[in-house]
């Protein structure tokens, strides 16, 4: 079996979810598609960019599969999970009728009943149900990867906040909370497999409330604590979060939890008030700007991040400038940008478009002033000694890559028996993206 996973971290742990399942059925994971009996696409749907990927890498696979009628090798099943297979559905098997499985994320549990009716008749089967019951009580328990650092921990999915510009609401569904229970169950296998690092996965994460053994709900904050309190558990992440669930607790966890890392993705997605109303975002500019203030407060090295979008129907040149304004104010030490996409089904994509050609100056516009504040906050840290937490070989023999408590990426000559330790790195070196340094004399961080 072949995964090819496209988008979101949410994704990265479907798909190890469902190598883990398939495993139990007797799957082994090959890296070529070329060699694979069965292979996956878990794909996203969020801009058309990333669903039309899908449509050209099923056209790709459609060229093995007839390569491998001729030779009369054995069977190449092809099936779609995730966002697109959830939103397309049906009209995905008009589109691509050698397609044999369309699985949505909330019934990919039934994948192994579907490949089994699959091998037996040539019918696609398509499931975009939401199932009444949670999949995750029809999971094995998962592992974390021999060797694996860290480890992405979904505890809420779905969204019930309908941005007019967003998919998720209708491919992942309403938001549903994991218990308790489960998620420091699965976040202790992760600690003992040796994973130090936990980032805890949701569509909307901060908006988690699932329930306690006391049988009280939960907020993410008092979760963030216990598993913070697991032995071997380092570093604590989350996810991605919305400016207007950010409570009292969370805030103050930024301070009060000693692993909880000083690193905040909040997406905002625009400066401008009238933008921010028309995006359904429910919280203004300025409620944005004094979350960041009470957050700084509460922890003052934090490093943040966003997402923005440029481009959404209505945006003016005074809009797109109360952006640029909002993040020279903020100061961000990375973040992602993106042209608006219409996506079918959602509010705004019936409004006025913005012409492409106005959506690309203002991206590259912005995205230059968000690249010169991810350099000057990289080039601060020249001559200082970071914990890197060392997650993946490098490109070149002898190195290893990590990352810092702020999220930098750090090159480092190292030892492979380094891999998931923590070390004190004295930084020597700043390039567009990350930072290179090298292992510091002083004893580990
Ligand atoms: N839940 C997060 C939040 O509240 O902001 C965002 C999740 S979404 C998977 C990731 C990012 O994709 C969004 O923050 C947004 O910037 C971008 N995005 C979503 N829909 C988009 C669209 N139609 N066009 C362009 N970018 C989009
Ligand atoms: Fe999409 Fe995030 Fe808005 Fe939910 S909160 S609709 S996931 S952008």
């Amino acid at each position: 079996m072949h995964i090819k996973t496209y988008g979101c971290q949410m994704n990265v742990y479907d798909s190890a979810r469902i190598a883990e399942l398939l495993g139990g059925q007797g799957y082994q994971t090959v890296d070529d598609p070329v060699e694979a009996d069965l292979v996956i696409l878990n794909t996203c749907h969020i801009r058309d960019k990333a669903a039309e990927k899908v449509y050209s890498e099923l056209g790709r696979l459609e060229r093995i599969r007839r390569d491998r009628g001729r030779s009369g090798a054995k069977q190449f099943l092809i099936a779609v999970a995730g966002c697109v297979a959830q939103a397309e559905g049906v009209e995905l098997v008009e589109r691509a009728p050698f397609v044999d499985v369309v699985v949505g994320p909330q019934s990919y549990h039934r994948l192994p009943q579907m490949l089994a009716d699959s091998f037996q008749s040539h019918a696609a089967r398509v499931d975009t149900e939401f199932p009444a019951e949670s999949k995750f009580d029809h999971l094995p328990d998962i592992h974390a990867p021999p060797g694996a650092a860290g480890a992405f921990l979904t505890v809420q999915e779905g969204c019930d906040r309908f941005c007019s510009f967003c998919v998720v609401p209708y491919t992942r569904g309403a938001e549903y909370s994991r218990p308790v229970a489960a998620v420091l169950a699965e976040a202790r296998g992760y600690a003992k497999d040796g994973a130090c690092e936990i980032t805890l996965l949701g569509q909307n994460v901060n908006a988690y409330h699932g329930d306690g053994d006391d049988g009280t709900p939960w907020g993410l904050a008092r979760l963030i604590e216990a598993v913070a309190a697991i032995d071997g558990i380092a570093r604590v992440r989350y996810t991605t979060s919305h400016p207007a669930d950010m409570d009292d607790a969370l805030i103050r966890a930024h301070g009060e939890v000693a692993a909880m890392m000083p690193y905040l993705h909040l997406p905002v997605q625009a400066g401008s008030d009238a933008i921010l109303a028309a995006m359904n975002r429910r919280h203004t500019a300025d409620v944005y700007r004094r979350i960041v203030e009470r957050l700084r407060c509460a922890r003052a090295d934090l490093a943040l991040s966003s997402d923005f979008i440029v481009g959404f129907p209505g945006e003016t040149d005074a809009d797109f400038r109360a952006t640029l304004r909002l993040v020279e104010e903020v100061g961000f030490a990375q973040a992602y940008s993106f042209k608006y996409s219409p996506r079918p089904g959602t509010p705004a994509a019936a409004l006025p478009q913005v012409p492409e050609e106005v959506k690309r100056e203002r991206l590259a516009q912005l995205q230059d002033l968000l690249d010169r504040q991810q350099r000057a906050f990289n080039v601060a840290f020249l001559g200082r000694t970071v914990p890197v937490l060392f997650d993946r070989p490098g490109n070149r023999p002898g190195q290893l890559l990590g990352r810092t408590p702020y999220m930098q990426v750090v090159h480092a000559s190292a030892d492979a028996t380094l891999m998931g330790a923590i070390k004190a790195v004295e930084i020597d070196g700043v390039g567009p993206k990350s930072l290179a340094g090298r292992l510091s004399r002083q004893a580990a961080a």
